[in-house]
């Protein structure tokens, strides 16, 4: 495998190159390095390469990840989060990218014993797919007014995953989408709902995502991976 800094060279050319052609500064984005398919070494090479946030999707490999890594990063839970795995995750993990229902924010609300706010992506599915979690986007502004209940939770931004395209442009419409949601929120200043960041883009598609105004992507098999298949 091609080492994590080499890669990490590639894609920051690539993020500032799609920066300056919307004229976006490079700072703003922040990458997420998805080791959901990698060894804790793999994760910790990243770390050291001066990747800055990790992202996993289940709680097990979010646990597992945090016992290992010595380095310090900032840790994403980014898979559908079951209810009652909430207990196990919102403690060991500073964003969670995937609010998707009010069941969930009510088991955070139940089990959540920090001083703070969980803070959190709602995810929306956009393109509308069978197979993604998420809110339709005509239901987003409803569930975070509803979301107002719960003090544990603050909406920092809205996430979604785009369909797979083997052309990459096609992806650009469910991102400009989001961007339109959350600054429609931004509009209604929520204290609860900030709603700053959009996490959006992952290997394939994530300039398409950073020209459309995502803060945080989230890049697994371009970045560090995918030891099942021997990816990058
Ligand atoms: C796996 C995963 C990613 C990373 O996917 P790649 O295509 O490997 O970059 C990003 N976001 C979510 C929610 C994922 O589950």
């Amino acid at each position: 495998m091609v080492v994590v800094s080499d890669n990490l060279l590639n894609i920051n050319q690539e993020i500032k190159q799609a920066c300056e052609r919307v004229g976006r500064q490079q700072e703003e984005i922040n990458i997420v390095a998805v080791t959901k398919y990698v060894s804790n070494e793999r994760a910790e090479e990243a770390v050291a390469s001066g990747v800055k946030h990790l992202g996993e999707s289940r709680a097990e490999g979010l646990l597992e990840k945090r016992e290992a890594i010595t380095g310090a990063a900032t840790w994403h839970f980014i898979g559908q989060l079951q209810s009652r795995k909430v207990k196990d995750v919102i403690h060991e993990c500073d964003y969670l990218h995937s609010l998707d229902r009010i069941s969930l924010a009510k088991e955070i609300q139940k089990r959540y014993k920090g001083d703070g706010t969980v803070k959190c992506f709602v995810q929306v599915n956009v393109s509308g797919e069978e197979s993604k979690s998420g809110l339709t986007p005509e239901g987003v502004m409803s569930f975070i007014e509803q979301l107002q209940a719960y003090d544990a939770i603050e909406v920092v931004g809205l996430m979604t995953m785009a369909p797979y395209e083997s052309v990459p442009e096609d992806t650009r419409p469910h991102f400009k989408k989001l961007k339109e949601l959350q600054q429609e929120i931004v509009k209604r200043e929520f204290a609860h709902a900030p709603c700053h960041e959009l996490s959006m883009g992952m290997s394939n598609d994530y300039t398409v995502a950073i020209e459309e105004g995502a803060t945080f992507i989230r890049v697994g098999s371009r970045l560090v991976g995918d030891e099942r298949s021997n990816l990058a």
